[in-house]
């Protein structure tokens, strides 16, 4: 671990302190902390106004209750969650998570994490993030709707376009968003659109959100490669998860000439040489809502995995699935492979050892405050469209999504030549997300 600039290890401590337990959102901190010792140098200012010791405690959370009523007539307790970090910048933005690992710690390490997201979209959004230790494996789709309904019930009073605008993550998928929409809009009597984004196409949703955080990824890592004059052509290519992020970042590594080589859900990982079937893996994630295993029954040229995911050869890693996937262990696995790029489409799944080691192992790693910022981009051209009762084209929209990326990637090489960390995107991410955090908090005052 690098020693803390004086005043940022009393801010940590504060936090520790303050938050007893919260193991990732302690990591999630010490992580941008890690970047801002040049920062809080050059810029007195900061230090002056507490700043960063503002940023570290949530504007407001909220913790609730979540009564429903199960198919076998039983009521189940839920605990619901919204933190609103911070929103110097815009209305709280950021998605619900609906998972049983799911307590106060992951969702302020991700609601902060979605601070600097947010900020390095360059889109008027501050941070925030939900959701509930509601598990909806093996729930049937009443079950589904009676619980959003029910967490609805009580989110409703705290969100709205001009004050939280939250959208899906894991567990969390057009569906729910649809629940969580219709039970706002039966409580308020508000067709208010703006109010959560990941909605379907024909109720106010935008075209491309759906690919978004996959897709942005993978332009991200295009970027990367494009700067040493390489392309995806060819290359090999693992992906870990199959939901949302892993099955649109497949999808767009394909149409660029990769070959994704193996992916994953919490019941294993697949190796296929031929190359992931994607429309199968669809089938069979998507429609028949079944485990990995299932798609290597259907599918002759793929085998399940033994041991760890990122032991399978490859030129680049996406991991897309949850947080702390890949440790210093696989982070070793991937160097003595030959792997080069590490994008990450998920948040902080990258333990801090495995980044160590990609550093000292001369392997570009690509944070997901910056890698994975198409999702949320996205849903802040979809509150766009709703704010303009417009719908922009599946090519316009994805163009836009591209050019967020492009420009996401140059400000974080930027701002590391500024702060001397030359190619350090970590950094780089860090520092331009915060600064323009910390310049409106500055300028609106205490
Ligand atoms: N959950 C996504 C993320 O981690 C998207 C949030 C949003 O669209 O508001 O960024």
């Amino acid at each position: 671990m690098v020693t803390l600039h004086e005043s940022l290890g009393t801010i940590y401590d504060e936090v520790l302190h303050r938050n007893p337990g919260e193991t990732e959102f302690h990591q999630a901190v010490r992580e941008v902390l890690d970047s801002l010792g040049p920062v809080v140098t050059k810029h007195p200012a900061y230090t002056d106004a507490a700043v960063i010791r503002r940023l570290c405690e949530p504007e407001r959370q909220i913790i609730f209750r979540v009564p429903w009523v199960d198919d076998q007539n039983n009521v189940q307790i839920n605990r619901g969650f919204r933190v609103e970090f911070n929103s110097a910048l815009g209305p709280f933005k950021g998605g619900l998570r609906f998972h049983p690992s799911v307590y106060l710690g992951i969702v302020k390490f991700l609601g902060f994490e979605q601070i600097f997201k947010n900020s390095l979209t360059g889109m008027p959004i501050g941070g925030g993030k939900g959701g509930s230790d509601f598990d909806p494996k093996g729930r049937s789709e009443g079950e589904i709707m009676r619980f959003c309904q029910a967490f609805m019930t009580e989110l409703y009073r705290h969100i709205g376009e001009y004050t939280d605008v939250p959208a899906g993550d894991i567990g969390v998928g057009g569906r729910e968003i649809g629940y969580l929409f219709g039970q706002y809009k039966r409580i308020t009597n508000r067709y208010e659109s703006g109010v959560l984004t990941g909605k379907g196409i024909t109720w106010g949703g935008s075209l491309v959100r759906t690919e978004a955080t996959g897709y942005g990824t993978v332009f991200f890592a295009q970027e990367i490669l494009r700067s040493r004059g390489e392309s995806f052509d060819g290359k090999r290519v693992v992906v870990s998860g199959s939901g949302n992020v892993a099955t649109y970042a497949i999808e767009k590594l394909q149409q660029l000439g990769a070959i994704v080589v193996a992916c994953s859900d919490s019941s294993g990982f697949v190796v296929d040489e031929q190359g992931i079937d994607l429309e199968l893996l669809k089938e069979v994630k998507e429609v028949q809502r079944g485990r990995i295993c299932d798609y290597v029954d259907q599918r002759e040229s793929a085998e399940l995995g033994q041991g760890s995911i990122w032991s399978v050869p490859c030129d680049i890693a996406l991991p897309c699935a949850t947080q702390n996937e890949l440790d210093d262990k696989d982070a070793a696995v991937l160097a003595q492979n030959g792997c080069t790029i590490v994008a990450e489409g998920a948040n902080m799944p990258c333990t801090p050892d495995a980044v160590r080691l990609f550093s000292e192992a001369g392997i570009t790693f690509a944070p997901g405050k910056a890698a994975n910022a198409g999702g949320v981009a996205t849903s802040a051209l979809e509150m766009q469209q709703n704010a303009s009762r417009d719908r922009w084209s599946f090519e316009y929209t994805e163009e836009r999504l591209a050019e967020t990326m492009r420009g996401i990637h140059d400000r974080c090489l930027e701002t590391a030549d500024e702060y001397d960390t030359p190619g350090n995107y970590a950094a780089g991410a860090n520092i331009a997300g915060f600064t323009q955090v910390a310049d409106a908090m500055l300028a609106l005052g205490v």
